[in-house]
This record gives C-alpha cells, sequence and structure tokens, in this order.
C-alpha cells in the first residue's frame, strides 16, 4: 500500500489548482468562502464552466462525456475545489442518477439524460424517502400501477432536497404490493412538470428552504422512463447508495472550514489575546486538526485499495461517521470562537451584497445558520447509526 501521490498525480493537483484558481468567479468564491447562500444559478454557472473544460463528471467515464479519472484524481480535485471555494457538486444528477442510467438505463436513456446532466441543463432531485420510510427503506409505499404504456403514480415523498429547482425526480416506487418488500420495487424517471405533482417547501431549523415534501396524485409516467426491469429497482437502489457514500469524508470541506475557524481565532480575543493563543482552545482545534489527519490517512488507505482494484467495503462507513462528526464540530467551534454573536439568526443577513447593520462582525453573521444546518450531515446519505450498525456486522463481524 502507497500513500504518497505519483509524480503525475501532483502535476495534476498543480493543473487542477491553477484552473480553479482562474476561472471560479470571485463572487461565487466569497460565498462559499464566508458561508454565505448560494443561489441555485451559482451552482448551475460553476458547472458549466467545468463542462467546458470537460472536468463536469469527475466520476464519468470517457465514452459518457467524462474525464476518465481515478478515484485518487477524483479526491484531488474534490480537495482542490473545496479549498479554493468552489460550491459542491449537486450530487443528484452527476452522482447519483447518472451512474445508474450509464450501468442500467437504456441507450434512449442514455442519450436523452446524460448530457443535460454534465451540463447543468437538467436539475435532478432524489425521492427515495417517504414518511416512514427513511433508514427503513424498503418499507416506502409510492405506488406506481401500470396502465397501458403509462405508469401512474401515486404517493408522497419527502425530504427531497432542491425539488423546488428540479426538472426530473428519480423515485423509488412500489410496483408490487405481494412480493416481499425489496422485490416489488421500481426505479422511475419523472418529469417535475407532469401535472399532478405538488412540491411543498420544508422549512428546517436554520430557516432554509432546502427540503421538500412531493406529492403525487394520478401522474402518468411513460413506461419508457423505467429504468431496468420491473420490480428490480432495489438493486439500482443500493448501487446508486454506494455512489452516494464515496467522497463522502468531506476532507477538503473540513480542511477549509478548519482554516476558516482558525482565521476568526486570530481575530477574536480573549483577555485581549488572540483566541488561537488561549491554550483551552487552541487544544480544541488541535483535537480537530488531529482528528482530520487520521481521517485523511483513513481515506488515503482507501483510495490506495480501490487503485488496487479492491472494491471499496464498508470502510466507507467510517469515514462517513468521522468526516461528519469532524464536521459538525467544526460548526460547533465556529459558533464557540464568536461566542455571544453566534446568537442572532440572521438568514436575510446571509446574503451576499447585504447592506444593513449586523449584529457583531461580518464573520459571524452565517455561524449559527451554519452550526444548525450541518445537523443533517448525520442523518442523511444513511445516518450515523445505521453506519454504526454496518460497521458493527461487516468489519467487527458481530
Ligand atoms: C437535510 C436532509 C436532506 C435530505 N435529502 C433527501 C433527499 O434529497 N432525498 C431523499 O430521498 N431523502 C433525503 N433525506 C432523507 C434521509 O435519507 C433520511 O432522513 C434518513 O435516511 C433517515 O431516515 P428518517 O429521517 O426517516 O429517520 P428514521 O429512519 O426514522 O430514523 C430515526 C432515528 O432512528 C435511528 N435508527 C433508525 N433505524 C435504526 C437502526 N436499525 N439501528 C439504529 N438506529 C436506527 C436513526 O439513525 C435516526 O437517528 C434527507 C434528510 C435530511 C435531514
Amino acid at each position: 500500500m502507497d500513500l504518497n501521490f505519483t509524480p503525475d498525480e501532483v502535476a495534476f493537483r498543480q493543473e487542477v489548482r491553477d484552473f480553479v484558481a482562474d476561472n471560479l468567479p470571485a463572487d461565487i468564491r466569497h460565498k462559499v468562502i464566508n458561508g454565505l447562500l448560494l443561489q441555485s444559478e451559482d451552482y448551475v454557472r460553476w458547472q458549466k464552466i467545468l463542462h467546458a473544460k470537460g472536468w463536469g463528471g469527475p466520476g464519468w467515464r470517457k465514452e459518457f462525456g467524462g474525464p476518465g479519472w481515478t478515484p485518487t484524481q477524483q479526491y484531488i480535485f474534490d480537495e482542490e475545489c473545496a479549498a479554493a471555494g468552489a460550491p459542491r457538486a449537486i450530487p443528484f444528477g452527476l452522482k447519483m442518477v447518472a451512474p445508474v442510467i450509464m450501468q442500467y438505463g437504456s441507450p434512449a436513456q442514455q442519450q436523452r439524460f446524460l448530457p443535460k446532466i454534465l451540463s447543468a441543463d437538467e436539475w435532478w432531485c432524489q425521492g427515495y424517502s417517504e414518511p416512514g420510510a427513511g433508514s427503513d427503506l424498503a418499507s416506502l409505499k409510492t405506488r406506481a400501477v401500470r396502465e397501458g404504456d403509462h405508469y401512474v403514480v401515486n404517493g408522497q415523498k419527502t425530504w427531497t432536497t432542491q425539488g423546488q429547482y428540479a426538472d426530473w425526480i428519480f423515485c423509488l416506487v412500489r410496483t408490487d404490493t405481494e412480493a416481499k418488500p425489496q422485490r416489488g420495487i421500481s426505479f422511475l424517471l419523472i418529469d417535475m412538470k407532469t401535472p399532478g405533482i405538488t412540491v411543498r417547501p420544508i422549512i428546517t431549523m436554520d430557516g432554509a428552504h432546502e427540503v421538500n415534501e412531493v406529492w403525487f396524485e394520478n401522474v402518468r409516467v411513460p413506461v419508457e422512463n423505467l429504468v431496468g426491469e420491473e420490480n428490480a429497482g432495489w438493486t439500482y437502489a443500493k448501487f446508486l447508495l454506494g455512489h452516494e457514500r464515496t467522497n463522502i469524508a468531506g476532507i477538503g470541506i473540513a480542511k477549509r472550514e478548519l482554516a476558516r475557524l482558525k482565521r476568526i481565532a486570530t481575530l477574536e480575543t480573549k483577555h485581549g489575546k488572540p483566541l488561537i493563543k488561549d491554550p483551552m482552545f487552541a487544544a480544541r482545534i488541535a483535537q480537530v486538526e488531529i482528528d482530520l489527519t487520521a481521517l485523511e490517512i483513513t481515506n488515503l488507505r482507501v483510495l490506495s485499495a480501490e487503485a488496487e482494484r479492491r472494491a471499496p467495503g464498508p470502510e466507507a462507513s467510517i469515514l462517513k461517521i468521522k468526516g461528519t462528526e469532524i464536521q459538525q464540530a467544526i460548526t460547533e467551534l465556529l459558533v464557540q470562537v464568536v461566542g455571544t454573536y453566534a446568537l442572532p439568526l440572521r438568514r436575510d443577513a446571509m446574503a451576499a451584497g447585504y447592506q444593513g447593520d449586523p449584529v457583531g462582525p461580518f464573520y459571524a453573521i452565517p455561524l449559527a445558520a451554519n452550526y444548525l444546518n450541518m445537523r443533517k450531515l448525520s442523518i442523511y446519505g444513511g445516518s450515523n447509526e445505521i453506519q454504526k450498525n454496518i460497521i458493527a456486522q461487516m468489519i467487527l463481524g458481530l
């Protein structure tokens, strides 16, 4: 196992760093670095810039328009983008439904959907979870009944991230109520403009409109929008979840946020001295940094195993748990570093160009909202408790 980057990988890192430095729009970078609100257009603009360079789908094979990068190159790319303040790629099209369509979709589906995902001309959302079907996803109830050359869909999805912007939703639906729960599920691609679909916002505790309920009432979906075989959707769903968990450790983002924490701890003072010089606070920052370094080494071991063509295994669960715990710990310290200035929750002040009168320094404005928002990390993508179950069974053999 070799954890060092090869000379080619070091050169690749420099190429990515230079490209991002030259091409990431300053206004988008400003928002990301300072934790301000991003608009859907910001994500689209950056994706189009990457697409024009041929880097739109870092995990995509060349035959589908991707750069054909190795997992290590993808890791380096993600790290450099995060460090430079680029927005995260919206995963639902690029990293979730696209791999499923590549692997199991028909050639017609590949031609119809993949190019517009790459160019960000179509925005996707994920319709897996339902009230009562989150961790226990196989108990989902949204029903699709075949009528001629259409499926008629009825039911409700929930927690649908950015569903308010989506042109398409990929959905798990029940097509057989008699079979075992996992056997009666199908994977449908549904145009969000189809009559009978209603999107209702869910406002989260940070005041954001990021997630939604999506209701289906007699929604007619052409059968050609079924991916693969009817009732085989669970196989595709699990394949997709495997992709959802790649690069889940969020090392690059954690490094960027740690740098922000150190910046602010240098500006804030306690008894007239920068907080970063306070032994107690410095020790807490150091502990997070030690954990992050250890996680980075673990991540590199996973990448090394992948490079040696051993399939990623249950170690993805370790990356998910530790990565999200570290990111959450940093947001906690970011709240503590500004003390009472983090108390007001001012979403209006989080808009770039805000001209009002903030309470406290500029950098304190988004910290409370960021802290509250990041609680989601240990819930989605398979909750951390579920990841612990996987580790108990697959690694510890319990
Ligand atoms: C911000 C956010 C965005 C999301 N975006 C999407 C999206 O775009 N599309 C989508 O389909 N879904 C999305 N989700 C849903 C997410 O996948 C689910 O919330 C998650 O799977 C957990 O399901 P649940 O909320 O129903 O909780 P439950 O499954 O009811 O779990 C409740 C609690 O019990 C624990 N628990 C459950 N089962 C076990 C077990 N067997 N052993 C130990 N502990 C257990 C869980 O860890 C959790 O703490 C999103 C969620 C959030 C918070």
